[in-house]
C-alpha cells in the first residue's frame, strides 16, 4: 500500500516497474493483478514523448504521467493504442487532458473495433462487475485459509475501484488513424507503426524502432497464455512470422517482462501447434469437449512450464481451454 490512499486523485492502485530498454526507450511493466493493466512503452523523441497503450483505467495512466517526470520534462505528443481491448485504452482520456497537443493514434481497423465493440463492452462492464464483486465476496466469506481470504479481499477492492472508474469513463477514441503503416521520422529516431495481419485481434498495431532494434507487440505476444477470444489463431502464426522477419533484439509485450527472440519462437510455436492439434482432432470428428481433453495432454510436456513463469496468472491449463474453443470454432 502506498502512502496516499487508493481512490480519486493521487497515485492509483496500479503498480509498474519502469525500466530502460534502449537509449530514450523505456517500459513500464505492470505488476500482474486482478483487473489487469497493460504495460506501457515510453519513447522519447525530439518533439515529445510517444506512449504505447494506456491500461484499464484512467488512474493507471495517471500513475504513468506521474512517473514520466522522473524520465523527461517533455510533453506527451502521441499515444498509440495497439488494439481495442479495454486494458489497453481505457486510460486514453488522461493524456489529452494532461497534454493538450496529444494525438491518439491507431489503425483504422482498431478504431472501428473500439467504436463497434469497445464502447459496448464498457457498458457491459458497468452491468457485469457488480455481479463479479458479489461473487468474489461470497467466495471470500466461504474461504478458510487467511491467505486466500486476503487474496479475495484484495481482488474485491480492485474490482470495486475498477467499477467506480469504468462508470465515470469518458472514452477517448483515437484522433488519428492509418491504414497499413505510419512512420514518424524524427531527428533522433524513426518510429514505425505497422499492421502485420490479424493476430490477437483484427487490427493489432506493432511499433518498431529499427535503429534501437526494439519492437512493441501489444497482446500479439505476451508473457503468459494468450487470450484468443477475439483472435485469429491461424492468421496469428503468419503475422508472428512477419514479426520475426524484422530486425530487433528486445520485445516489449502487452503483458509480462521485456523478452527476446527466443520467447517469440516459443509463443509462435505454441499457437502453431495448438491450431495443428485442434485441426487434426476436428478433422477426425472429435467434439469440443474431447479436444479440450486431448490437446492439453498432448501439448503440456512442451508448453506448460514456459507458460507458467508468472505463477497462477491465467494458468496455462485453464487458458488453453479458451484457446482450444476459439481455434475449434475457427477450423470447424
Ligand atoms: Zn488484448
Amino acid at each position: 500500500m502506498d502512502c496516499c490512499g487508493h481512490e480519486g486523485r493521487g497515485s492509483g492502485d496500479a503498480r509498474f516497474d519502469v525500466k530502460k530498454v534502449a537509449d530514450g526507450v523505456h517500459v513500464a511493466v505492470a505488476t500482474p493483478a486482478y483487473k489487469v493493466n497493460s504495460n506501457t512503452a515510453i519513447i522519447e523523441s525530439d518533439d515529445g514523448v510517444v506512449i504505447v497503450d494506456t491500461h484499464s483505467k484512467p488512474s493507471a495512466a495517471r500513475v504513468i504521467v506521474e512517473r514520466l517526470s522522473e524520465i523527461t520534462t517533455a510533453p506527451v505528443r502521441y499515444v498509440v493504442n495497439t488494439h481495442f481491448h479495454w486494458d489497453h485504452w481505457h486510460g486514453n482520456e488522461v493524456y489529452p487532458a494532461a497534454y493538450p497537443n496529444a494525438e491518439i493514434v491507431t489503425n483504422q481497423l482498431t478504431r472501428e473495433a473500439m467504436v463497434t465493440k469497445g464502447l459496448k463492452r464498457i457498458q457491459d462492464h458497468v452491468r457485469q462487475v457488480p455481479r463479479e464483486i458479489a461473487q468474489l465476496e461470497a467466495e471470500r466469506a466461504a474461504a478458510g485459509a487467511p491467505a486466500e481470504r486476503a487474496r479475495l479481499e484484495a481482488n474485491v477492492r480492485l474490482a470495486a475501484s475498477y467499477l467506480a472508474e469504468v462508470r465515470a469513463l469518458k472514452p477517448a477514441l483515437p484522433t488519428m488513424v492509418f491504414e497499413r503503416t505510419m512512420t514518424l521520422y524524427r531527428r533522433d529516431r524513426e518510429i514505425h507503426l505497422l499492421y502485420l495481419g490479424r493476430a490477437h485481434t483484427e487490427g493489432d498495431v506493432f511499433v518498431y524502432l529499427p535503429k534501437e532494434k526494439v519492437v512493441i507487440t501489444g497482446d500479439a505476444v505476451i508473457g503468459w497464455t494468450p487470450y484468443m477470444g477475439d483472435g485469429y489463431p491461424e492468421d496469428w502464426v503468419a503475422t508472428l512470422d512477419r514479426l520475426a522477419q524484422l530486425d530487433w533484439r528486445h520485445m516489449i509485450m502487452g503483458h509480462g517482462d521485456v523478452a527476446g527472440r527466443d520467447w517469440l519462437a516459443t509463443f509462435r510455436s505454441y499457437i502453431h501447434d495448438l491450431v495443428d492439434a485442434v485441426r487434426e482432432q476436428a478433422a477426425a470428428g472429435a467434439t469440443l469437449a474431447e479436444v479440450q481433453q486431448r490437446v492439453p495432454a498432448k501439448l503440456a510436456p512442451t508448453y506448460e512450464k514456459p507458460f507458467s513463469t508468472y505463477g497462477h496468472y491465467r494458468p496455462w491449463r485453464q487458458g488453453i481451454l479458451g484457446n482450444i474453443e476459439r481455434a475449434y470454432a475457427m477450423v470447424s
